[in-house]
């Protein structure tokens, strides 16, 4: 049952509407095809009701292939191919044949996120004879480039960034004179919390 109105049962085309896959005996690509469903209402024990879609009881139709043309034979009835979809999915395998590929994590350049940051994949970096994505470039950077960290400083890496910054200081209390580690964004915080709430 699908609920579009939070609490409420839902009868509009975009619910009703659902995909599935027919694979193409020519060249094995899996199109994707949509259909509108039927619905009916149904009220259970409780006589609380919802709707339940089932897909049209009507003749499947042969279609062409979306990637290579050939007639596929099918027995299922749909509506449209998803073109939308079988074209982000033809690119992307385009993308993985070109090698557009993260040698470590296998994230596709232009299609996939990379893990760990919110970013798409746009560029691959070549280390040796290998392409990463940036976040697989991180991990390489991280353990490669020398952490500067000192005794008063902890840097922390940034993948998104790709350098390491500053993350906590170790600092002085004005009043007290005890040393403490701060978070760089409250150094401004000259007083110990102790000496701070004494004030
Ligand atoms: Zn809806
Ligand atoms: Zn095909
Ligand atoms: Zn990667
Ligand atoms: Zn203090």
């Amino acid at each position: 049952m699908a609920n579009h109105d939070f609490g409420g049962a839902c009868n509009c085309q975009e619910c009703r509407t659902t995909s599935f896959v027919i694979p193409c005996p020519h060249c094995a690509f899996e199109n994707s095809v949509l259909v509108v469903q039927d619905s009916h209402w149904e009220t259970d024990r409780k006589g609380s009701g919802g709707y339940s879609f089932t897909l049209p009881n009507k003749p499947g139709h042969d279609f062409e292939c979306f990637k290579c043309g050939n007639r596929v034979p099918n027995t299922l009835y749909f509506d449209e191919i998803d073109a939308e979809w079988c074209k982000t999915k033809l690119e992307r395998q385009d993308a993985i044949e070109r090698g557009q590929v993260c040698a470590r994590c296998g994230a596709v350049k232009g299609h996939d996120y990379a893990k760990g940051i919110i970013e798409k994949v746009e560029q691959l970096y070549t280390v040796g004879e290998e392409n990463l994505c940036k976040s697989c470039y991180g991990d390489y950077l991280a353990e490669t480039l020398p952490d500067p960290s000192d005794a008063d400083n902890r840097y922390a890496f940034n993948r998104r960034t790709l350098k390491w910054e500053l993350a906590r200081v170790k600092r002085a209390c004005s009043v007290c004179g005890k040393m403490r580690w701060l978070n760089v964004e409250n150094q401004w915080k000259t007083k110990c919390s102790k000496c701070y709430k004494g004030t």
